[in-house]
């Protein structure tokens, strides 16, 4: 798993001044990182019976769809506000300064699918318990949150209770 840790790159100060960014790009451009990382994540829902995983621009696209075709499941957008064609579910949360809205098709869901969260860092975890927060809405059962890696010190999973999360790579 270091070697997995040490394909991530940090950046400091993006995008703002005392943030470590961490920068999967790195681990993505490289095959063997990058399919270790999948079969690693996708290995603990094989049997699971996923329905369909969700993805949270733009990163968890990645990761959501590679392990989505793993599992033999759907995938599911979750997308910045405006970008989607067709009847929207909307959620607003709280960001450090202001807020930010995400939204999903109204009909990307059926009550009782079994549903995987995916994204690529689980930060303060506002972003995906506004996720979390929309399939309810939906009716969907959560299955677990999945990320590639966590920053455990800003202690997002508590925010994602009673919610189970896992995490590949925690920082
Ligand atoms: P949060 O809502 O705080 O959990 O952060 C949500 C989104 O912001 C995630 O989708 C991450 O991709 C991104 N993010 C937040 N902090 C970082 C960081 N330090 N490095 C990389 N991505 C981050």
């Amino acid at each position: 798993m270091e070697d997995l840790k040490k394909a991530i790159r940090d950046i400091p100060d993006f995008p703002k001044k005392g943030i470590v960014f961490k920068d999967i790009t790195t681990l993505l451009r490289d095959p063997a990182s990058f399919q270790r990382t999948v079969d690693l994540l996708g290995h603990r829902y094989v049997g699971k019976k996923i329905d369909v995983v969700v993805g949270i621009e733009a990163r968890g696209f990645i990761v959501g769809a590679a392990l989505a075709y793993k599992l033999g499941a759907g995938v599911i957008l979750v997308r910045k506000p405006g970008k989607l064609p067709y009847k929207t579910h909307k959620a607003t949360y709280e960001l450090e300064y202001g807020t930010d809205t995400l939204e999903i098709h109204q009909d990307a869901i059926e009550p009782g699918q079994k549903v995987l969260i995916a994204d690529d860092v689980l930060a303060t975890g506002g972003t995906v318990s506004a996720v979390i927060g929309l399939i309810e809405k939906m009716k969907g059962e959560i299955v677990e949150c999945a990320f590639l890696a966590e920053l455990e010190f800003l202690k997002g999973r508590e925010k994602l209770k009673p919610y189970p999360v896992f995490s590949l790579l925690q920082f």
